[in-house]
C-alpha cells in the first residue's frame, strides 16, 4: 500500500521504511497467518523464538560479526546503555577505570553517569575552539587527532561516540583509534545514530551500543555487541538483569523482553538486507548527505561548522545566519510536510536527520524548500 507520509527529520524515534510499516499493519491483527497479533506473542513461544533468530542472524550477516562477538537485545536505551557498560566493563582491570573521549552532547552525558563506578577519565575531548588549517573551529565541531589518544596505564576500557547525533561529528576511523591505545584497554563505541549507516570496522572493538529507533526500528529495544570475551566480570552491584552473562546465557529473554520492539527491528534488518545491506546505505547516506551539504555551503544564509572530515552522513545541524527566521523557517516547512526539523534544545537552530529509511526525495524536498525560503527572506 502507498503510504502518505509526511518527511519526518527527526533524530529518534525517525523513520520507518514503508514496507516495514505495511508489514507491521498486517502482523498487528495476525501474525503469520497464526491468528495471534504480533503484539501477543509470548517470549516462551516458538512463534518469538522465529522472530528473535531472524532478528539477530540479519544482523549478524548485515554487519559481517565474526564468531567472537555475541548480540544482546537489551532494555534501557542508550542512556541506560551509559550505565550497563561501566557496570559490565569497568571491573575488568583490577584498577576499576575507564577512560573518554569528549565530543558532544552524548560522549558528556556517557562520562557523567560512568563516573559513578570507578576512576574515570577524560583523556581527549573537542570543548574548546582549535585551529585547523589555519581556521578556527568552535568546540564540538570537531574530533581529537588520533595520535593525541592515549588510555591511562590500567584502564579497561575507552569509551567514544561514533556520531554525535545533536552535534553532527561523526568519527570512524575506530581501528586507528585502537592500534594506538593500551593493549589492556578495549574500545567500547556508542554507534546509536550511525550503526547501520556505513561500514564500521566493528571487529577492533569490544562492544558497540546502540538504540534501536534511529537505524533499527522502534525505541525499547537496545543492540550491544559484546566481544565473548569481555562477559562474566559484572560488578557485584550490576543488577541481574543488567548483567551481560545473564542475557547472553538466556538468549536475551532473561526476562521478558521487548518483543514488539525486536520483532520491528527483525523486520527493519530484512529490509536493509533485501536493499542492498550496508554498501547500498552507505552509498545512499553519502549521496544525500553531500547533497544537503552542497547546497548548505553554497550560501552565507546557512551555516554548518563542522570539521569536512567528521560531518555527520545522518544528522546535520545548521543555522541560519539570520536566527530571528529560525522559528518562521520551521513553521513553513511543517506546513509543507517537512517535519521535526527543529534543533536539540541544547544547541538550537536546525537539524535534518536523514537515517538509512530517509528517501533521496525528503532531501530533495527540504533543500528546494530551503532555496526557496532564502528567496524570500535572504
Ligand atoms: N547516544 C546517542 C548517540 C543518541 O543519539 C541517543 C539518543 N538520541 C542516546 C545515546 C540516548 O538514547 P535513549 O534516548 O534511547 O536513552
Amino acid at each position: 500500500m502507498d503510504l502518505a507520509r509526511f518527511w519526518n527529520f527527526s533524530a529518534g524515534p525517525s523513520m520507518l521504511p514503508d514496507p516495514v510499516l505495511n508489514q507491521i499493519s498486517i502482523d498487528i491483527l495476525d501474525w503469520n497467518s497464526t491468528g495471534i497479533s504480533v503484539a501477543d506473542i509470548n517470549h516462551r513461544s516458538k512463534h518469538f523464538e522465529i522472530i528473535y533468530n531472524e532478528a539477530e542472524s540479519y544482523l549478524r550477516s548485515l554487519l559481517e560479526l565474526s564468531s567472537d562477538y555475541c548480540i544482546l537485545f537489551m532494555q534501557g536505551g542508550g542512556q541506560g546503555a551509559n550505565a550497563i557498560v561501566p557496570m559490565n566493563m569497568i571491573g575488568r582491570n583490577r584498577a576499576n577505570k575507564a577512560d573518554f573521549i569528549i565530543s558532544g552532547y552524548w560522549s558528556s552525558k556517557s562520562y557523567l553517569e560512568a563516573c559513578r563506578y570507578g576512576d574515570v577519565s577524560v583523556i581527549a575531548d573537542n570543548s574548546y575552539i582549535t585551529k585547523i588549517d589555519d581556521h578556527d573551529y568552535d568546540p564540538y565541531t570537531w574530533f581529537p587527532a588520533n595520535e593525541s589518544i592515549k588510555t591511562r596505564y590500567g584502564s579497561s576500557y575507552l569509551q567514544f561516540c561514533s556520531n554525535e547525533t545533536i552535534n553532527g561529528v561523526e568519527f570512524v576511523d575506530w581501528s586507528g583509534i585502537a592500534n594506538n591505545i593500551n593493549s589492556d584497554a578495549v574500545l567500547v563505541v556508542d554507534a546509536s545514530s550511525n550503526l547501520l549507516t556505513r561500514k564500521l570496522d566493528i571487529n577492533c572493538t569490544g562492544v558497540v551500543f546502540a538504540c534501536a529507533q534511529k537505524n533499527a526500528g522502534i525505541s525499547g529495544v537496545t543492540i550491544f555487541i559484546v566481544r565473548k570475551d569481555l562477559i562474566g566480570k559484572a560488578l557485584h552491584i550490576c543488577p541481574s538483569i543488567f548483567d551481560y552473562m545473564n542475557i547472553f546465557n538466556e538468549h536475551s529473554r532473561y526476562n521478558t523482553p521487548p518483543v514488539f520492539a525486536i520483532y520491528v527491528t527483525g523486520l527493519v534488518l530484512k529490509w536493509l538486507k533485501m536493499n542492498g545491506g550496508i554498501k547500498r546505505m552507505e552509498y545512499s547516506n553519502l549521496e544525500k548527505s553531500q547533497l544537503l551539504y552542497n547546497f548548505i555551503d553554497s550560501t552565507s544564509f546557512y551555516i554548518n561548522k563542522i570539521h569536512s572530515s567528521v560531518r555527520s552522513r545522518v544528522n546535520i545541524p545548521f543555522f541560519l545566519s539570520n536566527n530571528l527566521l529560525t522559528d518562521i523557517f520551521i513553521e513553513k516547512a511543517e506546513n509543507l510536510g517537512l517535519m521535526n526539523i527543529r534543533g536539540h534544545r541544547s544547541l538550537g537552530g536546525l537539524r535534518a536527520s536523514i537515517y538509512n529509511a530517509m528517501p533521496i526525495d525528503g532531501v530533495m524536498a527540504l533543500i528546494n524548500y530551503m532555496r526557496d525560503f532564502e528567496c524570500y527572506y535572504g
